[in-house]
C-alpha cells in the first residue's frame, strides 16, 4: 500500500517538538520526504533523526520563520536537497506564556510581546507562504497548510497578542487561497488543546476544567493534528481549498 504522501517534498515548520514533530513523523509515515525546520536546529535534527531511524528521509534546517533571508534560506536548501517543495506545514509557533504574558488581560499586555506575537505567528506565517508559493507557482503545484488555532475563531481571555496573530493566519490563507487556487492550495487547521510542551503548564494547572469543555473526553495529541495536515497537504483533499477546520474533540461544536 501506498501513503498519502508518498514521495512528496514536504516542509513543516516548528518541526522540533510538538506538533510540527507528531505531523513531521505522519508525514513520513506516509511517504513523505521531509524538511524538518524550526529555530532549534538541535530538536529539528533529532526529528529528522527519528524518521531516518524509522527508515524514511528527512532533512533538517535552522530557521527564525520571523526573519525573511531565514526563510528564502529554508525553501532554498529545501529545494537544494530534494528538487521541489510538494507541500508545507506552517506551524512553528508562540503563544503569550513565552513571551512572558500569561494571564495578562489585553491592556496590560505590553507593546514589545505584542509585537513578537504578531512578527512570529502572522509575518512568520505570511513570510513562509509568500517563499512557498513562489516555489510552487514555478514547479506549477503545491499545498500548504496553516495552523491557526480556536484562538483565530473566538475570543479567549488572556490571549490578546495571540487570538490577533492566530485571526490573521485564518483571513491570509482565506486570501492565498482564492488567489492561487487551483495551482496552490492553502488551508488551516484550528487544533483544539493538544498535548504538548507549549500548553503543559496551563494543562496541569488547569486540566479538569479544560477537559470539562471537551465532548472527547480528552486532549489531542500532536499526531491528531497531523493526520488532518496530512490529509490537507494529499491529492485526496483536492477539492479542499481556503478551508478552517478545527480539530478539538468538539470543543467549539458546543
Ligand atoms: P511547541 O511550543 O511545542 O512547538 C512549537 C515549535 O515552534 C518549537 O519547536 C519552537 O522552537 C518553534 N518555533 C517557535 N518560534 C519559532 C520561530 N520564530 N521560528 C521557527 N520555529 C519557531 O508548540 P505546539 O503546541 O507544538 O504548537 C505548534 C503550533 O500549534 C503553534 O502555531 C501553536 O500556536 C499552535 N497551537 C497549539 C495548540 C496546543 O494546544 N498545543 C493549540 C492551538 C494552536
Amino acid at each position: 500500500m501506498t501513503g498519502m504522501l508518498e514521495g512528496r517534498i514536504v516542509l513543516v515548520t516548528g518541526g522540533a517538538r510538538g506538533i510540527g514533530r507528531g505531523s513531521a513523523l505522519l508525514f513520513a509515515r506516509e511517504g513523505a520526504h521531509v524538511a524538518v525546520a524550526d529555530l532549534s536546529l538541535e530538536g529539528a535534527e533529532a526529528t529528522a533523526g527519528l524518521i531516518v531511524q524509522a527508515g524514511g528521509k528527512a532533512i533538517a534546517i535552522g530557521v527564525d520563520v520571523s526573519r525573511a533571508a531565514d526563510v528564502s534560506a529554508m525553501i532554498a536548501t529545501t529545494v537544494k536537497a530534494y528538487g521541489r517543495l510538494d507541500g508545507a506545514f506552517n506551524n512553528a509557533g508562540i503563544n503569550g506564556r513565552m513571551a512572558d504574558m500569561g494571564g495578562k488581560l489585553t491592556a496590560d499586555w505590553t507593546e514589545e510581546a505584542f509585537d513578537r506575537l504578531v512578527e512570529v505567528n502572522l509575518k512568520g506565517t505570511w513570510l513562509c507562504m509568500k517563499a512557498e508559493i513562489q516555489q510552487m507557482l514555478q514547479q506549477g503545484s503545491g499545498s500548504i497548510v496553516n495552523t491557526a488555532s480556536l484562538a483565530a475563531l473566538t475570543g479567549f481571555r488572556t490571549t490578546a497578542g495571540y487570538a490577533a496573530s492566530k485571526h490573521g493566519i485564518v483571513g491570509l490563507t482565506k486570501t492565498a487561497a482564492i488567489e492561487y487556487a487551483p495551482t496552490v492550495r492553502v488551508n488551516c487547521v484550528c487544533p483544539g488543546w493538544i498535548r504538548t510542551d507549549m500548553v503543559a503548564q496551563t494543562i496541569e494547572q488547569h486540566g479538569d476544567a479544560l477537559l470539562a469543555r471537551v465532548p472527547a473526553k480528552r486532549f489531542g495529541e500532536p499526531q491528531d493534528i497531523g493526520e488532518m495536515a496530512c490529509w490537507l497537504l494529499s491529492d485526496r483533499s483536492s477539492f479542499v481549498v481556503g478551508g478552517v477546520f478545527t480539530v478539538d474533540g468538539g470543543q467549539m461544536a458546543g
